[in-house]
């Protein structure tokens, strides 16, 4: 009898640190470690950037941040919308929610701007470093230890296994992180009562400005203008969607018709609930964001709701952070559980304060409205309509967040 036996080679690779994860965090941290020196392997699972779940806002900290690396002018000529104020429709009113005009930035703005063009322009950047290289269509599917410590990755690529190792593994592979869940760390979840419905609708030049959302009566309706299209985001308390679905596409199409009549002669696009998928929302966050040889950032050290569309900029501001503390250290070698903690402790309490706003807007602005109130104006908002000097709160939150981070070209080597 011949047996077949087949050798499996893995390649491998060596490098200094490894990013998991393509997205905001992965992408701003790769680009920071190779510019500041360090040898760094970006790896993204996807064959490009064109995700449609992600979130559109470059909030004025990330233009902030592009200043200060010398990328804001050839940034702002890429195609994007600048919000000065950001305004929401309740219950059919115009109501205006926050005033980026005063804030101390460079642009006072939020530039509403795909998610794919801006990774795409700062990982163009970064492939001009010779210590960044990005490996898309490359799936990490568990970690490799030795001892206690994190030395690496395995891979899945088209063309086979891959193991890349290095002195830093950090998992920035948002909020189904295999990193995480392969690292063991504990993670505690915040109940969110949401979903969101995600479709697209076509657009016309006609068509109102980008706005907060609409918000009815317990319902919230995103409109994200991406030019075309608008990326759509239909709120709907967590689990309801075959109820939804039970009542009909029509009742659906006229469900959104009554928070934007302008899209009634569209909503017939929207013809097979294959062209709605279903999001599922969480905020969780680990306890422990870092081991030994690895340390989670962004969304797969801290999950964060669509609410007030502030987790992207939280996620950038965590790469900052990441690269501020260890580029330093990481040229020269491996990097203590002691330093990698150091970034959790600088983190921990602006993700803390933001997510527990998202909670107190999920159980009291989004489902509070769920009760059927038909009351024209929540007193919150009418408090931002009579005084403007209160616009800057949500301004300061949305637009720069607690304890904005900062480039220290110190790191750069
Ligand atoms: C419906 C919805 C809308 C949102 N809208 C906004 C908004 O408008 N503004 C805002 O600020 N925030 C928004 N958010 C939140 C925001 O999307 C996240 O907080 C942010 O994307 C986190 O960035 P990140 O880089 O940590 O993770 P992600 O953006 O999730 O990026 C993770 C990357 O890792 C890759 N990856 C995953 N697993 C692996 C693996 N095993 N191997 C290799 N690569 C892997 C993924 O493909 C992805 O590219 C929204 C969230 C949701 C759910």
């Amino acid at each position: 009898m011949i047996r077949a036996i087949r050798v499996f080679v893995v390649e491998t690779l060596q490098t200094r640190c490894v990013v998991v994860g393509g997205g905001p965090a992965g992408i701003m941290a790769g680009y920071l470690f190779a510019r500041a020196g360090v040898p760094v392997v970006v790896l993204e699972k996807h064959a490009d950037f064109f995700r449609d779940f992600r979130g559109d806002t470059i909030h004025p900290s990330t233009l902030q941040l592009m200043y200060e690396l010398g990328l804001l002018d050839e940034f702002l000529k890429q195609p994007h919308q600048e919000l000065r104020e950001l305004r929401a429709i309740v219950n059919g009113q115009s109501v205006p929610v926050a005033d980026f005009t005063k804030l101390p930035t460079r642009c006072k703005f939020i530039a509403f701007m795909p998610q794919w063009d801006f990774l795409n322009f700062l990982s163009s950047h970064a492939k001009r470093l010779p210590a960044f290289q990005l490996q898309m269509e490359t799936e990490v599917i568990d970690l490799l230890i030795e001892g206690s410590r994190v030395v690496g990755v395995r891979a899945k690529t088209p063309n086979g296994d891959l193991e890349i190792r290095g002195d830093l593994v950090i998992g920035a592979d948002g909020r189904h992180s295999t990193v995480h869940t392969r690292a063991g760390f504990q993670l505690r979840e915040f109940g969110v009562p949401i979903d969101v419905l995600w479709m697209r609708i076509s657009r016309k030049q006609s068509d109102p400005k980008q706005t907060f959302g609409f918000f009815q009566q317990g319902k919230l309706f995103v409109l994200l203008d991406r030019d075309d299209y608008w990326q759509a985001g239909f709120v709907i308390p967590k689990g309801r969607f075959d109820e939804i679905k039970a009542r009909g596409l029509s009742q659906f199409q006229n469900d959104i018709v009554s928070f934007a009549g302008f899209l009634r002669d569209r909503v017939s696009e929207l013809d097979d609930w294959s062209k709605i998928k279903l999001l599922t929302v969480q905020i969780n966050r680990l306890r422990n964001w870092c081991r030994e040889g690895l340390l989670c950032i962004g969304d797969s050290a801290h999950a964060m709701s669509p609410a007030g569309g502030v987790g992207i900029n939280l996620a950038i501001q965590d790469a900052v952070a990441t690269a501020n503390l260890l580029a330093d250290k990481l040229r020269n070698g491996p990097v203590s559980v002691d330093d990698l903690s150091k970034v959790q402790m600088r983190r921990e309490w602006p993700t803390r304060l933001i997510q527990g706003m998202q909670v107190f807007i999920h159980r009291r602005v989004v489902t509070g409205a769920t009760s059927g109130s038909k009351s024209s104006l929540p007193f919150v908002v009418r408090l931002l309509k009579w005084f403007p000097v209160l616009r800057q709160i949500p301004a300061r939150l949305i637009g720069i967040g607690p304890r904005p981070e900062h480039f220290h070209s110190a790191s750069a080597g």
